[in-house]
């Protein structure tokens, strides 16, 4: 569903990503780690096409569509968009709204945005918002503005406008960064239980690399902008780990 050859950002003399290439098949579940500063955000931004990348041959195709291509993001940017979910660490949702408004205005793209402003939901909208909300565990929360929601409430409900714009592919950038263990968790089950039951296909960025064994099928390590690992969990040895993070690794895992 994704590929993604030969990308490289600079932003000034810096090179964020550096020739970078990744092929995602439908259903994987990805961990993106390496230290901070690595270029984790930055490839999860390029490939929703908030960023553009630098010019060349490097290329990212999404369902088979060009997202960018030379250094353009391209004029399909919005199809692909649309079955893209991106989640960041915080500030999600529109604060002021209630949470059931912030999960339907994932359905109605730019042209149905006013109309949802004004509360005129139309039915399936609101069954689907309704549904998305149970699915990922707070419909109890609906009715409630989101600036009154805990952190991994209001995660949950990102995921949720997600689901409602029916994307296939998530992108997570560090969801769970700032949320307790027990939240953290919970987010992290239900990434899971979408990916395993629903197909989607998640690529995520995390600091803990302990969440990253866990969850994922397959680990992607960046470090100065350059894939130094790509395989399963299992074969990921903490010296490799020490490699990527350095030896400050060693105290904190
Ligand atoms: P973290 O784990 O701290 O989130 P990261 O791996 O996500 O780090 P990026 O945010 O992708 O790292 O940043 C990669 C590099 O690109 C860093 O050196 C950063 O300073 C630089 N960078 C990112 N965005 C910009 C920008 N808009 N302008 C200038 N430099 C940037
Ligand atoms: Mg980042």
């Amino acid at each position: 569903v994704l590929s993604i050859r030969d990308i490289s950002k600079t932003f000034g003399q810096r090179r964020a990503l550096d020739k970078v290439s990744l092929s995602v098949a439908k259903g994987e579940m990805i961990a993106l780690i390496g230290p901070s500063g690595s270029g984790k955000s930055t490839l999860l931004r390029s490939i929703d096409g908030l960023q553009t990348i630098d010019g060349g041959d490097g290329a990212i195709d999404v369902f088979g569509g060009k997202v960018q291509h030379r250094g353009r993001v391209s004029d399909k940017v919005r199809d692909a968009r649309i079955r893209i979910g991106f989640i960041a660490q915080q500030f999600n949702l529109v604060g002021r709204l209630t949470l059931f408004s912030n999960v339907a205005l994932g359905s109605l793209g730019r042209i149905g945005f006013w109309r949802g402003m004004l509360g005129q939901w139309p039915a399936e909208t609101k069954a689907a918002a309704m549904q998305a909300l149970h699915r990922v565990g707070v419909s109890d929360y609906a009715g409630q503005r989101a600036n009154t929601l805990s952190g991994g409430q209001q995660q949950r409900g990102a995921i949720a406008r997600a689901l409602v714009q029916k994307a296939k592919i998530i992108l997570a950038d560090e969801p769970v960064a700032s949320l307790d263990p027990v939240s953290a968790r919970k987010v992290m089950d239900i990434l899971r239980a979408l990916n395993r039951e629903d197909g989607l296909t998640v690529i995520v960025t995390l600091h803990q690399v302990d969440y990253a064994l866990r969850y994922c099928d397959r680990v992607v390590a960046l470090k100065a902008g350059k894939i130094v690992y790509d395989g399963p969990p299992a074969s990921l040895g903490k010296t490799q780990l020490i490699e990527i993070y350095g030896p400050e690794f060693e105290d904190v895992f």
